[in-house]
């Protein structure tokens, strides 16, 4: 089993359970501030926050661009945060470097092979979403792009597939977490926010992701979800996510007595 090593500390596929955690959007500095701050203080290591925003409508917000990577970047220095960001464009992989620890590939990307080329050449880890309608083999495949071009660090993310149902923006997928666990060598963390759409789901989601033996969740909490500029409805605010992280941490001690 691959372990994805941020410095001697984060382990992701270790032991240790990661929650990710961060806005769907990088907003402004004060936004990313406080949900840093709010971070720290429940031990959450790594800060998610998108500046480049792959958005159905050209019309929706695109994100801040070069700026979100700058606010991301004082964030990790400011608060000794690791930080993930989605990438869209194989442009962006090298403008990126320099300010993100984890590339995340989003969905709407899983099969963009030139990107997935690119980022197979750099030395940071990348974070592979499972395409709205990919197939478990065809994730694996498009893994196997970023692995043949040198990059080993890959972490595979589970946020659901499109079906019938509507009552979930997408349906969580959860059996790929062991079928992964048995074909690939990567961790794979699972997406609640995108997986189901809604915020009430987000605790279960949590839940069945760790019985399945996830490595960890990726989860979107804004200090203001009714006013964010992007998947508002899916994103915790603070009260939220600090229940979300207890009942997490409990089901985790509870699992670990358990297996003593
Ligand atoms: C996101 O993480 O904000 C995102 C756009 O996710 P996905 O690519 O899974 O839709
Ligand atoms: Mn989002």
């Amino acid at each position: 089993m691959a372990k994805i090593k941020l410095d001697d500390e984060i382990i992701i596929g270790g032991e240790e359970f990661t929650v990710i955690a961060g806005p769907c959007a990088v907003e402004n500095e004060k936004q990313m501030e406080s949900v840093a701050s709010l971070l720290k203080a429940l031990k959450v290591s790594i800060i998610r926050g998108g500046a480049f925003k792959p958005r159905t409508s050209p019309r929706s917000f695109q994100g801040l661009g070069i700026d979100g990577l700058k606010i991301l970047k004082d964030i990790k220095q400011g608060y000794g945060l690791k930080v993930i960001s989605e990438i869209m464009d194989p442009r962006d992989v090298e403008e990126a470097y320099e300010y993100i620890d984890i590339y995340q590939i989003g969905s709407r990307n899983m099969q963009n092979y030139s990107l997935l080329k690119e980022v197979g050449k750099v030395d940071k880890p990348v974070l592979l979403k499972r395409g709205m309608s990919a197939t478990i083999d065809e994730w694996i495949k498009a893994s196997e792009y970023i692995r043949m071009e040198g990059n080993k660090n890959i972490i595979l993310c589970e946020r659901g597939i499109r079906t019938f149902e509507t009552y979930t923006r997408n349906t969580l997928d959860l059996m790929s977490v062991p079928i992964l666990k048995d074909k690939t060598e990567y961790p794979i963390i699972v997406d609640p926010s995108h997986g189901t759409g809604r915020r009430e789901l987000i605790l279960p989601a949590c839940k069945a992701a760790i019985a399945l033996g996830a490595d960890g969740v990726i989860i979107e909490v804004h200090p203001n979800p009714d006013r964010a500029l992007s998947d508002g409805e899916q994103s915790l605010n603070f009260e939220e996510f600090k229940k979300l992280i207890e009942e997490i941490n409990n089901m985790l001690d509870l699992l670990k007595g358990e297996c003593k």
